[in-house]
């Protein structure tokens, strides 16, 4: 019975994702927006800024990200000198190109390149590389409203492997969604369709790719719209500011993978006024 019920309230949640190949398409706004549809038919919601490098979705909703709810640890390599041979089988075993090793000497572990992938420890057949726990990001919790919480990732400034801290995020986020049965999760992620982006997309009900009428964003669609299809994702398309630009290529792109444009967004000085004052949810102007 407790199963079937569990069962029922994970069914009725929706995961969506506001996503899109290329930076500075309004994909946040967009994220911002659709919460605020979706506050506006009271349903319980919980918006997650998956874009951990550069998470801003606070700052539309005019926030603070306050002290961190959780913290966010990766386990990296430390070199144990007295039992390393020098074999090398370390650097060539890692795929991050993260250990340097000069002939003779060392193996060096350049922090910034490493994925803490956990390979060299593994293969090191002396037991000379032990993992070392450090933090590399927080996640925040703001509650907004009765019916709307925001949820925050925030990567360590100068991280080089940021899925891990996306997939904690999106971890915390869900528990929490399921606790309060909340009905709409609403993952708002990072540009491109890098690690961080597709382990947000993974698992989702719908992403909607966020992109403009140009020739970079015509591009960058259909790199997004293809990771889509890869990932098994049904993926419809959102178009900002889509009376400043030609069309065409978008289009094109659209019906190449069988999809549609959801929504247009014209260009709107009162939305871009909002957006800089962070007070998005209050806009009601350009409802999604
Ligand atoms: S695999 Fe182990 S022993 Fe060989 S170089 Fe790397 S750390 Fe040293
Ligand atoms: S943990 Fe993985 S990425 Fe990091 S140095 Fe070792 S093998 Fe390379």
């Amino acid at each position: 019975m407790k199963k079937q019920k569990l069962k029922h309230r994970t069914q009725k949640l929706k995961k969506f994702v506001i996503t899109g190949g290329k930076g500075g398409t309004g994909k946040s706004t967009v994220a911002v927006l659709f919460a605020n549809k979706f506050i506006r038919k009271n349903k319980r919601i919980v918006l997650v800024d998956c874009d951990v490098e550069c998470p801003n979705d606070y700052l539309l909703l005019g926030q603070k990200l306050g002290k961190p709810r959780e913290r966010v640890y990766a386990e990296f390599p430390k070199l144990i000198k007295e039992k390393c041979t020098k074999c090398g089988l370390c650097a060539k075993t890692c795929r991050s190109n993260a250990i340097f090793q000069a002939p003779g000497e060392h193996p060096v572990f350049i922090k910034e390149l490493c994925s803490a992938c956990g390979a060299c420890w593994l293969v090191c057949p002396f037991g000379a590389i032990k993992p070392e726990k450090e933090e590399v990001g927080q996640i925040f919790f703001n509650k907004m409203k009765d019916n709307f919480w925001l949820i925050t990732g925030a990567a360590n400034p100068g991280l080089e492997e940021t899925g891990p801290i996306v997939t904690q995020t999106k971890k915390f986020a869900l528990k929490f969604a399921r606790k309060i049965k909340a009905e709409i999760v609403l993952f708002d992620t990072a540009p491109g369709t890098h690690c961080p982006v597709i382990t947000a997309l993974l698992g989702s009900d719908l992403a909607f790719c966020v992109t403009e009428p140009t020739p970079m964003g015509t591009h960058d669609l259909n790199l997004i719209l293809d990771l889509c299809q890869k990932l098994k994702v049904s993926a419809k398309v959102i178009l900002n500011q889509a009376d400043l630009g030609d069309k065409k290529g978008v289009k094109k792109i659209v019906k190449k993978f069988k999809t549609k444009i959801e929504k247009e967004i014209p260009y709107s000085k009162r939305l871009v006024e909002a957006y800089s004052k962070g007070k998005l949810l209050n806009f009601q102007l350009c409802q999604i």
